[in-house]
């Protein structure tokens, strides 16, 4: 069934890393209740025929001011991405949702390992927020791929959280390209090789995403155990 549509204020635009923005929206009809891992659909007023349907992940588990955060990457000439760069507070926006079904599972019985590339580490960091309100951790590990170091979304926020919990290992890693990155691939063969039990969630554009899907494939997975989200 298609969500309601309704109207959203522009709280605030916040720079985070050279190219990525966060932007926390307000809906003005009633708050969104949602899961960790679900996205928003923005309707933009452009494109050859607007509206412009865009889809962005929350980043942020929910909260009692009812405040949805998102975070885009800045695609050149991404008719969506510039449109929200140039969005002031005030501003209002249509949205719908939630939607999705790239959420943790339940209960999180295996060890976690989530894997995500530049903005597609949104979902995993509001997964891994809502976990951390937890008094432990489930076993997790975050392999997170940036295009470079200045690009690093969350760095320091991960650091801090593998520091509080010694069940969080994060492994960041710089690739310019999203695919074919011997560290991340040795990093997951040795996570969830030989028969390992745990359970891959894997976020990015699909060149990043897809072989990391055929790698976990090839360690004996079935795809139905990978849980994906595709940005592209
Ligand atoms: C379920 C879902 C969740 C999403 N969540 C997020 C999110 O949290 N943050 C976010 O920045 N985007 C997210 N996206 C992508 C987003 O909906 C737009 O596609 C993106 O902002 C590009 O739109 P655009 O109009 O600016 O670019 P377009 O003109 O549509 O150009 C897209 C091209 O740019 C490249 N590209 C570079 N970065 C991205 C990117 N992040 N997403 C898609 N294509 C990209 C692709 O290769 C593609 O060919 C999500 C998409 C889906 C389907």
């Amino acid at each position: 069934m298609a969500e309601p549509t309704q109207i959203a204020d522009i709280v605030s635009l916040t720079t985070l890393t050279p190219h990525t923005t966060e932007l926390v929206l307000r809906p003005i009809e009633h708050p969104l209740s949602f899961k960790p891992g679900q996205w928003i659909s923005l309707q933009l007023p452009v494109g050859d025929h607007p509206p412009l349907n865009r889809a962005y992940s929350l980043a942020e588990p929910p909260s009692s001011t009812g405040h949805l955060t998102l975070v885009f990457d800045h695609v050149p000439g991404g008719k969506g991405s510039s449109y929200l760069s140039s969005l002031k507070p005030g501003d209002r926006l249509p949205l719908s949702g939630p939607y999705g079904h790239f959420v943790l599972p339940e209960p999180e019985s295996q060890h976690l390992l989530l894997i995500g590339r530049y903005s597609g580490l949104v979902p995993l960091r509001c997964m891994l927020r809502s976990l951390a309100l937890q008094d432990s951790l489930p076993s997790t590990t975050l392999i997170a791929q940036a295009p470079h170091a200045a690009e690093q979304l969350y760095h320091d926020e991960f650091m801090a959280l593998a520091a509080r919990h010694s069940t969080f290992r994060y492994l960041p890693f710089i690739c310019v390209t999203p695919e074919g990155h011997d560290e991340t691939v040795d990093a997951i063969k040795q996570l969830a090789g030989n028969g390992r039990q745990v359970t891959p969630m894997i976020a990015g554009i699909k060149s990043f995403a897809r072989p990391l899907r055929a790698l976990f494939v090839e360690l004996g997975f079935d795809r139905r155990e990978v849980k994906l989200e595709t940005y592209d």
